[in-house]
Protein backbone atom coordinates (compact mmCIF):
# COMPACT_ATOMS: atom_id res chain seq x y z
CA UNK A 1 0.00 0.00 0.00
CA UNK A 2 1.36 3.73 -0.73
CA UNK A 3 -0.22 6.33 1.21
CA UNK A 4 1.00 9.63 -0.82
CA UNK A 5 2.93 11.86 1.57
CA UNK A 6 1.17 15.61 1.20
CA UNK A 7 4.14 18.33 1.99
CA UNK A 8 3.59 22.08 2.83
CA UNK A 9 1.57 23.35 6.22
CA UNK A 10 2.56 25.88 8.37
CA UNK A 11 1.41 25.40 12.17
CA UNK A 12 4.04 27.63 13.96
CA UNK A 13 3.06 26.07 17.09
CA UNK A 14 4.18 22.44 16.10
CA UNK A 15 7.57 20.94 15.27
CA UNK A 16 8.40 20.13 11.65
CA UNK A 17 8.32 16.62 10.65
CA UNK A 18 10.84 15.35 7.87
CA UNK A 19 9.47 12.70 5.87
CA UNK A 20 9.68 11.37 2.37
CA UNK A 21 7.26 9.23 0.26
CA UNK A 22 10.46 6.67 -1.02
CA UNK A 23 10.16 5.73 2.66
CA UNK A 24 7.56 3.57 1.93
CA UNK A 25 9.02 1.88 -0.76
CA UNK A 26 11.03 -0.02 1.25
CA UNK A 27 8.93 -3.75 0.51
CA UNK A 28 10.05 -6.09 3.62
CA UNK A 29 7.47 -8.40 2.25
CA UNK A 30 4.09 -9.00 3.35
CA UNK A 31 4.84 -10.77 6.54
CA UNK A 32 7.48 -8.72 7.95
CA UNK A 33 6.67 -6.18 10.89
CA UNK A 34 9.16 -3.10 10.06
CA UNK A 35 5.98 -2.48 7.05
CA UNK A 36 5.44 0.73 4.81
CA UNK A 37 1.95 0.64 6.68
CA UNK A 38 4.32 1.85 10.02
CA UNK A 39 5.21 4.93 8.76
CA UNK A 40 1.75 5.71 7.15
CA UNK A 41 0.24 5.35 10.40
CA UNK A 42 2.69 7.90 12.02
CA UNK A 43 1.88 10.78 9.52
CA UNK A 44 -1.63 9.96 9.00
CA UNK A 45 -1.56 10.10 12.67
CA UNK A 46 0.24 13.19 12.80
CA UNK A 47 -1.77 14.81 10.47
CA UNK A 48 -4.92 14.28 12.10
CA UNK A 49 -3.97 15.51 15.82
CA UNK A 50 -2.02 18.36 14.32
CA UNK A 51 -4.13 20.11 11.90
CA UNK A 52 -1.75 22.33 9.53
CA UNK A 53 1.51 19.95 10.54
CA UNK A 54 4.42 21.66 9.13
CA UNK A 55 5.52 18.22 6.72
CA UNK A 56 9.18 18.97 4.92
CA UNK A 57 10.66 17.09 2.53
CA UNK A 58 13.39 14.98 3.51
CA UNK A 59 16.57 15.08 0.78
CA UNK A 60 18.90 12.13 -0.10
CA UNK A 61 21.91 11.81 2.46
CA UNK A 62 25.21 12.33 -0.19
CA UNK A 63 27.49 9.56 -0.19
CA UNK A 64 30.68 12.13 1.74
CA UNK A 65 27.90 12.17 4.60
CA UNK A 66 27.32 8.60 4.91
CA UNK A 67 30.55 7.73 4.64
CA UNK A 68 31.52 9.62 8.16
CA UNK A 69 30.03 6.80 9.59
CA UNK A 70 29.57 3.57 7.14
CA UNK A 71 32.25 1.80 5.02
CA UNK A 72 32.59 2.28 1.13
CA UNK A 73 31.79 -1.71 1.59
CA UNK A 74 27.66 -0.80 2.94
CA UNK A 75 27.05 1.65 0.73
CA UNK A 76 28.17 -1.02 -2.31
CA UNK A 77 25.84 -3.06 -0.63
CA UNK A 78 22.59 -1.10 -0.21
CA UNK A 79 23.21 1.27 -3.09
CA UNK A 80 24.62 -0.44 -5.89
CA UNK A 81 22.95 -4.16 -5.49
CA UNK A 82 19.86 -3.42 -7.72
CA UNK A 83 17.54 -5.87 -6.87
CA UNK A 84 14.72 -6.77 -8.97
CA UNK A 85 13.12 -8.27 -6.21
CA UNK A 86 13.21 -8.53 -2.24
CA UNK A 87 16.76 -10.09 -1.35
CA UNK A 88 17.73 -10.66 2.33
CA UNK A 89 20.94 -9.34 4.16
CA UNK A 90 20.24 -11.33 6.93
CA UNK A 91 17.18 -13.15 8.44
CA UNK A 92 15.44 -9.98 9.00
CA UNK A 93 16.74 -7.30 6.98
CA UNK A 94 15.83 -6.68 3.24
CA UNK A 95 16.62 -5.03 0.41
CA UNK A 96 14.09 -4.61 -2.17
CA UNK A 97 14.18 -2.30 -5.39
CA UNK A 98 13.03 0.74 -3.36
CA UNK A 99 15.34 0.65 -0.24
CA UNK A 100 18.12 2.13 -1.59
CA UNK A 101 15.83 5.65 -1.73
CA UNK A 102 14.16 4.72 1.32
CA UNK A 103 17.45 4.40 3.39
CA UNK A 104 19.34 7.39 1.54
CA UNK A 105 16.20 9.79 2.29
CA UNK A 106 16.13 8.00 5.87
CA UNK A 107 19.17 9.10 6.52
CA UNK A 108 19.44 12.45 4.38
CA UNK A 109 16.34 13.85 7.06
CA UNK A 110 18.45 13.76 10.08
CA UNK A 111 20.67 15.92 8.41
CA UNK A 112 18.49 18.10 6.97
CA UNK A 113 16.93 17.92 10.37
CA UNK A 114 20.29 18.98 11.65
CA UNK A 115 21.09 21.42 8.95
CA UNK A 116 17.19 23.84 9.79
CA UNK A 117 18.06 23.14 13.69
CA UNK A 118 21.58 24.48 13.65
CA UNK A 119 20.97 27.19 11.80
CA UNK A 120 18.41 28.65 13.97
CA UNK A 121 15.55 28.30 11.20
CA UNK A 122 13.52 25.87 13.90
CA UNK A 123 14.89 24.62 17.04
CA UNK A 124 13.54 20.84 16.76
CA UNK A 125 12.34 18.24 14.21
CA UNK A 126 10.80 14.94 14.10
CA UNK A 127 12.07 13.08 11.22
CA UNK A 128 9.22 10.51 10.17
CA UNK A 129 11.34 7.47 8.08
CA UNK A 130 11.92 4.08 7.32
CA UNK A 131 14.15 1.83 7.08
CA UNK A 132 15.23 2.29 10.89
CA UNK A 133 18.64 2.73 11.66
CA UNK A 134 19.93 1.99 15.17
CA UNK A 135 21.42 -1.13 14.60
CA UNK A 136 23.41 -0.73 12.19
CA UNK A 137 27.10 -0.82 12.51
CA UNK A 138 29.37 1.20 10.29
CA UNK A 139 30.10 -1.99 7.83
CA UNK A 140 26.54 -4.49 8.72
CA UNK A 141 22.80 -3.77 8.07
CA UNK A 142 21.03 -5.70 10.51
CA UNK A 143 17.76 -5.37 12.99
CA UNK A 144 15.82 -4.17 9.85
CA UNK A 145 18.33 -1.23 9.65
CA UNK A 146 20.32 -0.27 5.98
CA UNK A 147 21.92 3.18 6.90
CA UNK A 148 22.76 4.15 10.64
CA UNK A 149 20.16 7.57 10.47
CA UNK A 150 21.04 9.11 13.79
CA UNK A 151 24.75 8.48 13.77
CA UNK A 152 24.70 10.29 9.93
CA UNK A 153 22.63 13.20 11.73
CA UNK A 154 25.37 13.19 15.07
CA UNK A 155 28.46 13.04 12.38
CA UNK A 156 27.04 15.81 10.85
CA UNK A 157 26.71 17.96 13.71
CA UNK A 158 30.28 17.10 14.52
CA UNK A 159 31.39 17.63 11.09
CA UNK A 160 29.58 20.87 9.51
CA UNK A 161 29.26 22.43 12.50
CA UNK A 162 31.95 21.70 14.81
CA UNK A 163 30.09 20.76 18.25
CA UNK A 164 32.04 19.53 20.68
CA UNK A 165 28.70 17.80 22.49
CA UNK A 166 26.21 16.06 21.08
CA UNK A 167 23.94 13.51 22.95
CA UNK A 168 22.22 10.59 21.69
CA UNK A 169 19.49 9.15 23.36
CA UNK A 170 17.62 5.84 22.56
CA UNK A 171 14.44 4.89 23.86
CA UNK A 172 13.87 2.09 21.43
CA UNK A 173 13.14 -1.28 23.55
CA UNK A 174 16.31 -2.76 21.50
CA UNK A 175 19.73 -1.49 22.51
CA UNK A 176 20.72 0.22 19.38
CA UNK A 177 24.53 -1.69 18.98
CA UNK A 178 25.54 0.25 16.16
CA UNK A 179 25.18 3.27 17.09
CA UNK A 180 27.53 2.75 20.30
CA UNK A 181 30.05 0.80 18.23
CA UNK A 182 30.16 3.82 16.07
CA UNK A 183 30.78 6.19 18.60
CA UNK A 184 32.18 4.21 21.46
CA UNK A 185 35.53 5.79 20.62
CA UNK A 186 34.17 9.10 19.81
CA UNK A 187 34.50 11.71 22.81
CA UNK A 188 32.14 14.24 21.86
CA UNK A 189 29.07 12.21 21.27
CA UNK A 190 27.56 10.49 24.34
CA UNK A 191 25.44 7.62 23.94
CA UNK A 192 22.64 7.23 26.71
CA UNK A 193 20.23 3.88 26.06
CA UNK A 194 17.10 2.29 27.93
CA UNK A 195 16.16 -1.07 26.62
CA UNK A 196 14.42 -4.64 27.41
CA UNK A 197 18.29 -7.52 28.08
CA UNK A 198 17.48 -10.06 27.45
CA UNK A 199 16.14 -8.71 23.91
CA UNK A 200 18.20 -8.81 20.62
CA UNK A 201 20.56 -7.70 20.06
CA UNK A 202 21.66 -8.98 23.22
CA UNK A 203 23.97 -5.83 23.77
CA UNK A 204 24.21 -2.94 26.03
CA UNK A 205 25.26 -4.34 29.75
CA UNK A 206 25.89 -1.99 32.61
CA UNK A 207 29.53 -2.73 31.91
CA UNK A 208 29.50 -1.42 28.45
CA UNK A 209 30.85 2.44 29.28
CA UNK A 210 32.76 3.11 25.63
CA UNK A 211 35.54 6.20 26.83
CA UNK A 212 32.75 7.01 29.58
CA UNK A 213 30.33 8.18 26.96
CA UNK A 214 28.44 5.41 26.60
CA UNK A 215 25.36 4.97 29.45
CA UNK A 216 23.49 1.91 29.00
CA UNK A 217 20.00 1.02 31.66
CA UNK A 218 19.27 -2.65 30.58
CA UNK A 219 15.80 -3.49 31.80
CA UNK A 220 13.72 -6.81 32.73
CA UNK A 221 11.18 -8.22 30.72
CA UNK A 222 8.28 -6.53 32.16
CA UNK A 223 9.81 -3.17 33.31
CA UNK A 224 6.89 -0.85 33.63
CA UNK A 225 6.14 2.68 33.99
CA UNK A 226 7.50 3.50 37.71
CA UNK A 227 10.91 1.71 36.80
CA UNK A 228 11.45 3.32 33.67
CA UNK A 229 10.85 6.34 35.38
CA UNK A 230 13.00 6.18 37.99
CA UNK A 231 15.72 4.59 36.19
CA UNK A 232 15.88 7.62 33.63
CA UNK A 233 15.22 10.26 36.78
CA UNK A 234 17.88 9.04 38.99
CA UNK A 235 20.80 7.97 36.52
CA UNK A 236 19.98 8.89 32.54
CA UNK A 237 18.76 12.11 33.07
CA UNK A 238 21.66 13.57 35.44
CA UNK A 239 24.71 11.61 32.95
CA UNK A 240 23.13 13.86 30.44
CA UNK A 241 22.95 17.17 32.57
CA UNK A 242 26.43 16.04 33.19
CA UNK A 243 27.54 16.14 29.33
CA UNK A 244 25.66 19.39 29.38
CA UNK A 245 25.38 18.78 25.05
CA UNK A 246 25.02 21.24 22.79
CA UNK A 247 23.06 18.97 20.69
CA UNK A 248 20.43 16.33 21.79
CA UNK A 249 19.61 13.89 19.23
CA UNK A 250 16.98 11.16 19.92
CA UNK A 251 16.41 7.31 18.62
CA UNK A 252 12.74 7.72 18.99
CA UNK A 253 11.67 3.66 18.67
CA UNK A 254 7.71 2.98 20.61
CA UNK A 255 8.40 -0.29 20.96
CA UNK A 256 8.86 -0.55 24.59
CA UNK A 257 4.73 0.28 24.78
CA UNK A 258 2.67 -2.37 26.37
CA UNK A 259 0.98 -3.43 23.38
CA UNK A 260 4.49 -3.94 21.35
CA UNK A 261 4.72 -7.53 19.73
CA UNK A 262 8.26 -7.73 19.96
CA UNK A 263 9.30 -7.14 23.30
CA UNK A 264 7.42 -7.58 26.85
CA UNK A 265 7.95 -4.18 28.33
CA UNK A 266 4.59 -2.72 29.70
CA UNK A 267 5.07 1.62 28.76
CA UNK A 268 2.22 3.64 27.65
CA UNK A 269 2.41 6.57 25.32
CA UNK A 270 2.03 9.25 28.96
CA UNK A 271 5.69 7.57 29.71
CA UNK A 272 7.52 8.81 26.21
CA UNK A 273 5.63 12.31 26.49
CA UNK A 274 7.17 12.03 30.05
CA UNK A 275 10.54 11.30 29.20
CA UNK A 276 10.00 13.76 26.05
CA UNK A 277 9.21 16.81 28.32
CA UNK A 278 12.04 16.24 30.45
CA UNK A 279 14.33 16.06 27.52
CA UNK A 280 12.60 19.13 26.14
CA UNK A 281 13.82 20.80 29.91
CA UNK A 282 17.52 19.36 29.21
CA UNK A 283 17.98 21.16 25.91
CA UNK A 284 16.75 24.35 26.79
CA UNK A 285 19.22 23.80 29.63
CA UNK A 286 21.92 23.40 27.44
CA UNK A 287 21.37 22.91 23.86
CA UNK A 288 19.33 26.18 23.30
CA UNK A 289 16.30 23.95 23.38
CA UNK A 290 17.61 22.33 20.19
CA UNK A 291 15.75 18.65 19.78
CA UNK A 292 16.50 16.21 16.46
CA UNK A 293 14.56 13.28 16.94
CA UNK A 294 14.22 10.38 14.82
CA UNK A 295 11.83 7.26 14.41
CA UNK A 296 13.00 4.32 14.79
CA UNK A 297 11.29 1.29 16.08
CA UNK A 298 7.48 0.37 17.30
CA UNK A 299 5.46 -2.57 15.72
CA UNK A 300 1.97 -2.36 17.23
CA UNK A 301 0.27 0.44 14.80
CA UNK A 302 -2.34 2.03 17.18
CA UNK A 303 0.83 2.63 20.14
CA UNK A 304 3.13 3.71 17.61
CA UNK A 305 -0.06 6.12 16.59
CA UNK A 306 -0.87 6.79 19.95
CA UNK A 307 2.79 7.05 20.61
CA UNK A 308 4.52 9.27 17.93
CA UNK A 309 1.28 12.41 18.76
CA UNK A 310 2.30 12.41 22.35
CA UNK A 311 5.96 12.36 21.40
CA UNK A 312 5.34 15.58 19.06
CA UNK A 313 3.01 16.70 21.07
CA UNK A 314 5.47 17.06 24.10
CA UNK A 315 8.85 18.26 21.62
CA UNK A 316 6.26 21.03 21.17
CA UNK A 317 6.25 22.04 24.37
CA UNK A 318 8.70 23.69 26.04
ZN1 LIG B 1 13.35 -1.53 18.49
Amino acid sequence: MHHPIHFGGNDRGVVPVFSHASCLDHDTGPDHVERPERLAAVIEALRAAFPGLELRQAPAATRGQLLRVHDESLLATVLESHPSGRIPLDSDTVLSPGSAQAALHAAGAGVAAVDAVLNGDIRRAFCAVRPPGHHATASIAMGFCLFNNVAVAAAHALERYGLPRVSIVDFDVHHGNGTQAIFDTEPRVQYVSSHQLPLFPDTGLRLERGLGNIVNAPLPPGTGSRRFCEVWRERLLPELDAFAPQLVLISAGFDAHWRDPLAQMQLDAEDFAWLTGELVALANRHADGRIVSTLEGGYDLQALRECSVAHLRALSTD
